[in-house]
């Protein structure tokens, strides 16, 4: 996810850049070249025949005397010269070199009438202040605190500077393209003094495009570091686009595009983006919780993206004032600071265990039910369905496994018949349920009536529900224990059908309650690895989860609620 465009990533663009730029001909160059020979004017010595030997490079006397005669525009002069000191800027050095080597030599002096483009920069150096200039008007409107400044130059002006650099500079000189970004950065420092101008990290990346002389701005995101509480059920983590018109806007989500009326996302997020003035967001959590649980305790860090902000830095202080005022008391925000693009990746690859909070009803369960809570989990080939057999209240079927193992396990409940309902159906009425439960569909209603009842499952007995003490037991002997969790059926739509395998770390605060009906409510804690599925871990999701809560104390367990406690990362 990260794609951080260095400006010196001009690889792409070389394969779209016009081939025919920079590969200028020089000719004026030649023409230089052969100046020597006939040009008496020069009155300084040659150090070397030029008819037989390679010239001079810088910082020699007859180096730079070359340089001049090449048409080196001042700041490539400086560059180099080999003789730039530090206070000086490129342009400095070079002025006064061409004042020394040209000294008493009009022509010399002048040679920049008689060739005007520089054969190292073809005179970009000469708009470095338009350049700077053109920065400055693009982020008019932003209120920015660090900017990046990049260039794009063709590749082949790149190497021909490089090779006549090398040929004739000075060694160690500075190459092209980062000379002009910083002799167009220092022009925009000393104009916007507030503003830092890095290599790495910036608010926005300024491109320069050498061939148009135009800038684009890249605008990088603003990152905000939080924790949050979700004190209201019923609230979705991010922004969930409308089933119906998938974010259109339909009259069933009254043109809002979102299947809810509210997420955490968008209760940071309005307010923050007043502050930033962006265009759109994006919320990255530290893991998430359902949309009915809630998540109190130690809070849920998170990174809030802004796209396209227009300013970096806000008074944290207050904007989290202003989300919690907002909320109102759906969630709460929390060490709100500055982030970064890297903290994302760290929030979003953070394995974080959770805390749990979970309270559940505990009833009677079945023999045939609570098979299928302990049966294998990789079982692909048996039918469940010829368990049993006849003299259950209610079957539940295994799915039809053979030929796909991936199908997802069904239910399928057999209803009970009343005769008093039977005897209002008409006859081929009650043909058509015979045939639907195979029995008999032959001879007078009342014979069909009596079939058809007989196919009714007769009453089947209950495991004993466990005593209070039992409970307690098997929540303390949870701790530890390694759970094999096949992906729940409510998520398989959009997760891998995996069997996982996860760990409970602790159960606390255990306590039981007998209710009037004799069933028992059951709340605890428990601290389980990221990842696990809780309510499957009390439920046993029909054997898809083992073990669980229902298959250890042999009860049927339902959830009421559970709620996300500590979440012990960050
Ligand atoms: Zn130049
Ligand atoms: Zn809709």
């Amino acid at each position: 996810m990260v794609d951080e465009t260095t400006p010196d990533d001009d690889e792409d663009w070389m394969q779209y850049a016009n081939s025919g730029f920079g590969s200028t001909d020089y000719s004026l160059w030649d023409e230089v070249e052969e100046q020597p020979e006939e040009n008496t004017q020069f009155d300084e010595p040659e150090q070397l025949d030029s008819h037989t030997e390679e010239i001079s490079r810088a910082p020699s006397p007859a180096g730079l005397k070359h340089l001049l005669r090449m048409g080196t525009c001042d700041s490539c002069l400086g560059r180099l010269g080999g003789k730039k000191s530090f206070q000086q800027t490129a342009e400095e050095s070079g002025q006064l070199i061409r004042s020394t080597i040209s000294e008493g030599n009009e022509r010399l002096m002048n040679i920049r009438q008689e060739i005007p483009l520089c054969p190292f920069c073809e005179n970009l150096f000469e708009e470095a202040s338009l350049l700077a200039e053109l920065i400055q008007d693009a982020l008019e409107h932003y209120d920015i605190n660090k900017l990046q400044i990049g260039a794009r130059i063709p590749k082949d002006q790149i190497e021909q500077e490089e090779l006549i650099r090398k040929r004739y500079g000075a060694g160690g000189s500075d190459p092209f393209k980062p000379s002009l970004v910083s002799a167009v950065s220092s022009i925009v420092k000393s104009n916007l003094e507030s503003i830092d101008i890095v290599n790495d990290k910036p608010d926005v990346l300024a491109l320069i495009d050498v061939l148009t002389l135009t800038v684009t701005l890249d605008i990088r995101s603003a990152y905000i570091y939080g924790r949050y509480r979700k004190l209201a059920r019923g609230i979705p983590q991010t922004r969930w686009p409308c089933r119906a018109c998938k974010g259109r806007g339909c009259q069933r989500c009254e043109q809002t595009g979102q299947q809810y009326p509210s997420s955490v996302q968008d209760l940071i997020g309005e307010p923050l983006m007043k502050f930033f003035d962006g265009k759109e967001h994006a919320f990255h959590g530290m893991g998430r919780e359902d949309i009915d649980v809630r998540c109190l305790g130690s809070d849920r860090p998170f990174v809030f993206e802004i796209k396209e902000p227009k300013r970096w830095s806000i008074d944290y202080e207050e904007a989290m004032n202003i989300v919690n005022q907002e909320a109102n008391g759906a969630i709460e925000v929390s060490h709100f600071r500055v982030s970064n693009r890297s903290e994302v990746v760290r929030v979003k690859d953070t394995p974080a265990e959770k805390s749990y909070t979970i309270r559940f009803l505990v009833e009677p369960i079945s023999q045939p039910e609570y098979d299928v809570l302990v049966a294998p989990l990789d079982m692909t080939k048996e039918d469940v369905q010829q368990r049993g057999g006849r003299g259950r209240r209610k079957q539940r079927h295994r799915g039809d496994k053979k030929d796909n193992p991936k199908k997802p396990l069904q239910k399928i409940e057999l209803e009970i018949l009343e005769e008093s309902e039977l005897k209002k159906l008409k006859k081929d009425e009650l043909v058509v349920l015979c045939e639907e439960r195979s029995c008999l569909s032959k001879g007078t209603k009342a014979v069909l009536i009596e079939q058809l009842l007989e196919t009714n499952p007769g009453p089947v007995e209950m495991l004993p529900l466990p005593d209070e003490a039992a409970v307690l037991d098997i929540i303390e002997k949870l701790e530890g224990v390694n759970l094999a969790q096949r992906t729940p059926e409510r998520v398989a739509h959009r997760r891998a059908d995996l069997v996982r395998r996860r760990r409970v770390i602790e159960t606390n605060n255990p306590s039981v309650e007998t209710l009037d009906n004799g069933n028992l409510a059951v709340e605890f804690t428990l601290r389980c690895e990221s990842g696990t599925y809780v309510k499957e871990t009390v439920h046993g999701d029909d054997g898809r989860t083992q073990p669980s809560m229902a298959s250890l104390i042999k009860a049927k367990c339902t959830v009421e609620w559970l709620d996300v406690g500590d979440i012990h990362a960050d």
